[in-house]
């Protein structure tokens, strides 16, 4: 499939001088359309961090310092996400791109009803559109999620979590977006519904024909949902590859580790046991690979020489940061 977004040589800093501390470094990212990728890591890794930078919504200190990320607008050329005008990029996120953050479900505003919460990003969005046409819209919308239309009265607070986190998606696909970014809910109570909320944007998702960045530290859920998974460590992606190749094969010893925490696919969660030790904190990034205190295969050029994404096989869409995979130069 074509590329419907392109991150490449991304590098985001949290300050400047002596106290800054890089966040992202190099990262290669290509989303494709129709395609759920999904990006795993532990907290702290920089996967919010990327969500955040790649529609610009980074607040200070956190600064681009370099890198492109592109859209791919169907039928046309490719848009420049970071030179965007305020204006352009506003346009841009909820009808090219919208973005369901971590803890959104809590950010709908608790004094109006989920009518006026959906009528009102159309109103904002499509002013030409009837008040009419505008609840028979915000109606499908919630049919669309599995929310029956006599809710449409209803105050968030009379909703469950699950629901509001659906109306939230309601909202994100309400003016038919290309791309949905989903943030993950972050406690280890919201894995189940997380896999609700996944597999209904993955049915969406067949519907619509939309692309989905999907955003967790459970790496269980992406290999059962997602086409592609990209896993990031360090403020770096330390392997991408399809989600059936990460599974049966995985070749980053971070990766391996990621997917012995989690027993089986439907069992019980566990904590990362499969790792020892702690994810490195931004301001004391261990030189060289970022994981070699914590890797059981580390060795002479790890602790000093920073491995770069690279194909293992030439021909295959397998991307490996690792010395075990690629020589030192
Ligand atoms: Fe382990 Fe070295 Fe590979 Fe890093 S580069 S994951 S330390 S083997
Ligand atoms: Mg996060």
């Amino acid at each position: 499939a074509e590329p419907i977004l392109t991150i490449s040589g991304l590098n985001v800093d949290y300050g400047t001088g002596p106290t800054g501390v890089h966040a992202l470094r190099d990262v290669d990212l290509t989303l494709h359309r129709g395609e759920v990728l999904g990006l795993a890591g532990e907290s702290g890794s920089g996967k919010s961090t990327l969500a955040y930078a790649v529609t610009r919504l980074l607040s200070p200190p956190g600064v681009i310092t370099g890198g492109d990320v592109h859209y791919h607008r169907p039928g046309a050329g490719p848009v420049d996400i970071l030179s965007l005008s305020p204006d352009a990029l506003r346009a841009f996120r909820w009808q090219e791109l919208s973005i369901v953050f971590q803890g959104a479900m809590n950010s709908l505003n608790p004094v109006h009803t989920v009518h006026s919460q959906l009528t009102d990003v159309l109103k904002a969005h499509r002013p030409a559109m009837r008040s009419a046409e505008r609840t028979a819209r915000a109606e499908e919308l919630l049919t669309l999620v599995g929310i029956s239309r006599d809710r449409l009265t209803a105050y968030p607070h009379q909703l469950s979590g699950g629901m509001r986190q659906r109306v939230m998606i309601a909202m994100a696909l309400a003016l038919e977006p290309e791309i949905v970014i989903m943030d993950e809910p972050t406690t280890a109570l919201d894995v189940v519904m997380q896999r609700q909320i996944l597999r209904q944007l993955v049915r969406l998702r067949e519907q619509l024909s939309f692309s989905v960045v999907f955003i967790t530290h459970d790496i269980s859920l992406l290999i059962e949902f997602s086409d592609r998974i990209a896993i990031m460590y360090g403020g770096r992606i330390v392997e991408q590859a399809g989600a059936s190749e990460i599974y049966r094969d995985p070749r980053h010893p971070y990766s391996e580790g990621l997917l012995h925490s989690f027993p089986a696919l439907h069992g019980p969660r566990r904590e990362l046991t499969g790792i020892p030790g702690t994810p490195p904190h931004l301001s004391a990034m261990p030189a060289g690979c970022a994981f070699h205190p914590r890797c059981g295969k580390a060795h002479d050029p790890c602790a000093d020489q920073i491995p770069v994404l690279a194909r293992p096989e030439a021909g295959q869409d397998r991307e490996v940061a690792c010395w075990l995979h690629t020589r030192p130069a």
